[in-house]
């Protein structure tokens, strides 16, 4: 007589559990149809005996996105922060010396990598970027730059009629020194054609991060949950990062996130829960028996959320921003500190601990006695300056939040 469900089940979680390989059939068995509190169980065993003799940390970042310009010309249906070429009245683009200011003010108040982040502009090629990178690497070293991903690469080639192997290998000598991941979306043609028609194809942008790896570049890895996918797709998206993954050991961490339902072509019609945002970070760590973070996200999910991915497999919880405008044009509200933020980590039953972009702990707050009390670490929305800080006084100060 055949086992019930829960056995058949359960046993694949033990597997897993244990460090065995799931099938993509078995991870979306599981996904679908396992009790939520024994698939975080397992991920959560997985974790432990991962990051064994240190399990009872739990890592955050200190970052800035600076946001180059908002100039686009792929349309993406679920972005709130693109302006098309000819709309005049609302593209804008920041000048280098507006972006080192920004940079300045990261290092004042100890944020150690910047996130490059903008749309695909019809004028921005390889030049554009190596000029940026150089004269951040030239003013900064110590910033670690980690940004873009492969449809910028694969746009700024496009523009400056170079390969994508040149474009990195450009990049990377002017100062990038890994790349974000950004672009990933949803991997799998169907929901990707639907929320992206004009981006690359999931299999371009997983054979320009293959490409970039096998260059040198190492990137983090990443979805956009919640804009109609099926669970089989989601599933698809972790199956083909796996199998370039076997191949490169290039992708440091999985970051799932979820869709943001203001301002933008999808109108909300679709959206992940918070439940099935967990069952991602769970999943992730039992499939992703290769990639060695996960991070959760208290910036799209909210921060009792972030807490609890923390038990669900997440080893990461993700960074004080000190300027995020992409997510936040879509409506993401939650805002923090770097107080609050280790309180948070330290509430879930973790030692909290500051990181840098490889994973390497900065600062371990083991005595709650010696908590930072700088309290301009704060994730701004929109932010062009922070206040108290002296970096660029000429810059409008926008009031924390
Ligand atoms: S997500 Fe990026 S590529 Fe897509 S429209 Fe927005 S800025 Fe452009």
């Amino acid at each position: 007589m055949p086992r019930p469900p829960q056995y058949r089940l359960q046993s694949v979680l033990d597997r897993a559990a244990e460090g065995g390989r799931i099938t993509p059939e078995e991870a979306l068995d599981l996904y679908r149809d396992a009790p939520l509190h024994a698939l975080g169980a397992a991920a959560d065993a997985v974790r432990r005996r991962l990051y064994a003799g240190t399990e009872h940390i739990a890592t955050y970042i200190i970052e800035r996105n600076i946001n180059y310009t908002n100039v686009c010309v792929t349309a993406c249906k679920f972005c709130a922060f693109y302006a098309a070429p000819k709309d005049k009245a609302n593209g804008w683009t920041r000048d280098l010396d507006d972006i080192l200011r920004r940079c300045a003010e990261t290092v004042e108040l100890g944020g150690t990598q910047i996130m490059f982040q903008g749309g695909h502009h019809p004028d921005y090629g390889v030049e554009y970027y190596e000029k940026h990178f150089a004269a951040i690497k030239a003013a900064y070293p110590q910033l670690v730059i980690h940004s873009l991903g492969a449809s910028e690469v694969e746009h700024m080639a496009r523009i400056s009629k170079v390969t994508v192997e040149e474009a990195i290998t450009r990049i990377h000598a002017a100062g990038l020194d890994s790349f974000a991941g950004a672009g990933a979306e949803l991997l799998p043609a169907r929901p990707r054609k639907a929320i992206a028609p004009l981006k690359e194809s999931g299999e371009r942008w997983l054979e320009i991060m293959e490409i970039a790896h096998g260059l040198g570049v190492e990137s983090t890895s990443t979805m956009l949950m919640g804009t109609g996918e099926t669970n089989a797709e989601r599933i698809e998206h972790l199956r083909m990062i796996r199998d370039v993954q076997d191949r490169t050991g290039g992708f440091r961490a999985f970051i799932p996130y979820t869709y943001q339902p203001e301002n933008n072509h999808l109108k909300g019609q679709t959206q992940a829960t918070q439940f099935e945002y967990l069952r991602m970070i769970a999943i992730a760590r039992l499939f992703l028996d290769n990639v060695r973070h996960i991070q959760g996200s208290w910036l799209t999910t909210g921060k009792e959320i972030g807490q609890l991915s923390l038990h669900y497999g997440a080893d990461d919880l993700g960074s004080i921003m000190l300027e995020e405008n992409v997510v936040s044009s879509a409506g993401a509200k939650h805002r923090s500190n770097l107080l609050e933020l280790i309180q948070l980590i330290r509430s879930a039953g973790r030692v909290p601990a500051q990181r840098v972009t490889t994973y390497e702990h900065v600062v371990v707050h083991d005595d709650p006695a010696n908590d930072p009390v700088d309290d301009r670490v704060v994730s701004h929305v929109s932010s062009t300056a922070i206040a108290g800080g002296t970096a660029h006084p000429e810059l409008k100060l926008i009031a924390a939040t």
